[in-house]
């Protein structure tokens, strides 16, 4: 018999908007982790609000739908640091479940990590999982620590063990779906979108931003650094254009509502201040796009600008990469992720870094410019030439949670 997994996570592939009395429309929400689980089943929702009480009731409300859903033998496969508690509250009520808990954020160094209130027990709530998973060695690495460092445990090569009770923890990146980008790229409506963006932009190199609207993207980081471009490289002002999508997220949230606020705010000084009567050096769209707009943009770009502050795998890099086999443009990432790339690739094992040109060193046409953008030290520039798309094929289209289902890892 197939064996039955309950994917659990705090969003739902599609979000319903009421459009009258009795009616609803869904809509495929925008986010990383709606992408990985692209075409499999999501069982339950619930939009957060934390605080640490709230958080563990919120997480038993999970638990209380997941034992609705369960059957003997089953598999449950959480997702995110919103659902930490909930390993720990299936477990109470069933020890024989298997779990897993698949962190998609980073994981801090314990140095960090050892300034929250709650650590102990989120730590504890955590490792009641068979296996938890993490896009880096590294989050892994950290992970073990703190629990070796704080509750005392002992770490093994396979995870953590406390009193001959073993918690595989395991590095597992997120897959991406190359040959959907791949083929969207061959359909009319994409072709139409790449033809009319590709005239709208002539003459112009395009860069691109995709985000959330959220903290950790670092989207005014961005902005102001695309300012200093223009203000140290003024011939440029009407020859390059920044293409920023900003997906909102966390509306309801102050935090993010300020954020939101200030992006504008930078947005409309520096289109005031370059903008010409005919054309503005940003396009800021608060919203999402659809996917063969989305397509489309990443195949015309001649440069994906990622400024995350900090970020787990980042799919937009990956897509980006995916769609520019014949342009071979210029992915640019702050040093707040990039580690997690190239780790990602280099863990996989089957094919060496340097089997994919994953150098720094930039595109001959735009280093004058770029050079300008990333002299930053902080920024890094890494490019990864179009021919090299096989690998994102080999390496992230099905190296996930998935796996180590299939090879009994629970
Ligand atoms: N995305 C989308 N519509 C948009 C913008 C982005 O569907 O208008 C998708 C994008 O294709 C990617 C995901 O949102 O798969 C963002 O994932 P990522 O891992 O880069 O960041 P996250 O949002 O999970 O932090």
């Amino acid at each position: 018999m197939k064996q039955r997994i309950l994917i659990v996570s705090n969003r739902l592939p599609a979000s319903a908007k009421r459009r009258g009395e009795d009616q609803w429309s869904l809509d495929i929400s925008a986010g990383g982790l709606v992408s990985a689980l692209l075409g499999r089943q999501g069982d339950n929702n619930e939009e957060l609000r934390v605080t640490f009480d709230a958080y563990k009731r919120v997480n038993q409300m999970f638990a209380d739908v997941v034992f609705q859903h369960y059957q003997e033998g089953g598999v449950i496969w959480i997702h995110d640091f919103h659902l930490m508690f909930l390993p720990k509250y299936l477990k109470d009520h069933d020890i024989n479940m298997k779990v897993g808990w698949f962190h998609h954020s980073p994981f801090p160094s314990s140095e960090i990590y050892r300034m929250l209130p709650s650590r102990l027990e989120l730590l504890r709530a955590v490792l009641c999982s068979d296996i938890v998973g993490f896009h880096t060695y590294d989050f892994t690495r950290h992970f073990v620590s703190a629990c070796t460092g704080m509750l005392g445990l002992e770490g093994t090569p396979e995870g953590v063990e406390d009193h001959g009770r073993l918690t595989r923890v395991v590095a597992f990146p997120i897959g991406m779906d190359s040959d959907r980008f791949r083929q969207a790229l061959e359909l009319p409506e994409v072709k139409r979108h790449i033809s009319e963006l590709t005239q709208r932009f002539a003459g112009r190199k395009v860069i691109l931003g995709v985000d959330r609207l959220d903290i950790i993207k670092g989207i005014p980081q961005k902005i102001l650094a695309f300012e200093k471009f223009l203000e140290e490289n003024p011939d440029w002002s009407d020859k390059v254009v920044l293409l920023q999508i900003a997906v909102p997220t966390r509306t309801g949230v102050p935090k993010y509502q300020k954020l939101t606020s200030q992006v504008h705010e930078i947005v409309g000084r520096i289109n005031g201040r370059f903008g010409t009567l005919t054309a503005v050096p940003i396009h800021h769209l608060d919203q999402s796009i659809d996917f063969h707009a989305l397509c489309a943009l990443y195949a015309v770009s001649d440069v994906a600008l990622i400024t995350s502050l900090r970020d787990g795998m980042n799919l937009v890099s990956y897509e980006y990469v995916a769609c520019q086999e014949s342009k071979k443009g210029v992915l640019i990432l702050s040093e707040g992720f990039n580690s997690t790339l190239t780790e990602a690739v280099e863990s996989s094992g089957r094919r060496g870094v340097d089997q994919i040109e994953m150098e720094l060193k930039l595109h001959p046409d735009l280093k004058g410019p770029l050079k300008a953008l990333c002299d930053d030290e902080r920024t890094t520039i890494i490019v990864l030439s179009g021919s090299d798309r096989s690998v994102l094929d080999d390496n992230f289209g099905d190296f996930n949670m998935w796996l180590a289902a299939e090879h009994g890892m629970f």
